[in-house]
């Protein structure tokens, strides 16, 4: 069995994770890894943000961990929200709060390019390596759907006429950008096995 901890306590991300690795891995969250403070994600771009919050861990547990640092990117506003995703309307805000502004800020605007990104920064053996999953889609005018966390119902995936929301979370986890991360690092794993 390979231990791992993943750097986060987000219930969603937790879910979406364990179904995506295979038999043989186990994974622990922050909590479940004794770690009660929470890592301030002060990095100005996903892959600094991922680093210090997998550093953080490693430096306590001492352990193989990976942190994903993930966001939306709307083209039509200069790639707003980004690393700012989880707090685009503010600080303590809901990610129905988010939803709303995105919706407000593009109003009127028919260019909804959008992509979601995950970087994912792993230390493994005490050494940093990065893995990037990234998909193509549009932002909707409204909300659509109620399934899955964040910005989905407003995500529609290139190829799909539904959003991540209106997704199974089987189907979306066969084509998501933290999926697509997570399956490099997997393979990474698979590689880097003695
Ligand atoms: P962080 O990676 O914890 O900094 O937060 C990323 C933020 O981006 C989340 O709070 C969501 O708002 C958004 N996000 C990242 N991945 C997804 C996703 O798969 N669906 C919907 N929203 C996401």
């Amino acid at each position: 069995m390979t231990e791992l901890i993943f750097c986060s306590n987000n219930e969603h991300k937790l879910q979406e994770i364990r179904k995506m690795l295979p038999f043989g891995y186990i994974l622990q969250s922050l909590s479940e890894a004794g770690i009660q403070s929470n890592i301030d994600e002060t990095g100005t771009t996903f892959l600094e943000n991922a680093f210090l919050k997998a550093n953080a861990v490693s430096l306590l547990t001492k352990k193989n961990c990976f942190a994903d640092d993930s966001g939306l990117c709307v083209a039509a506003l200069n790639n707003a929200p980004g690393v700012y995703s989880a707090r685009y309307a503010g600080n303590e805000v809901t990610d129905a709060d988010n939803r709303r502004k995105l919706l407000s800020d593009l109003s009127g605007i028919q260019q909804r390019n959008a992509y979601f990104i995950a970087v994912i920064c792993l230390i493994w053996k005490g050494k940093a390596f990065y893995f990037e999953g990234r998909i193509d889609g549009m932002i909707t005018h409204i909300e659509q759907g109620n399934s899955g966390f964040g910005y989905d119902p407003v995500f529609i995936p290139d190829g799909y006429k539904i959003t991540f929301a209106e997704m199974s979370p089987d189907e979306k986890n066969k084509i998501s950008h933290r999926q697509i991360a997570v399956s490099k690092m997997i393979a990474f794993l698979r590689n880097s096995k003695v």
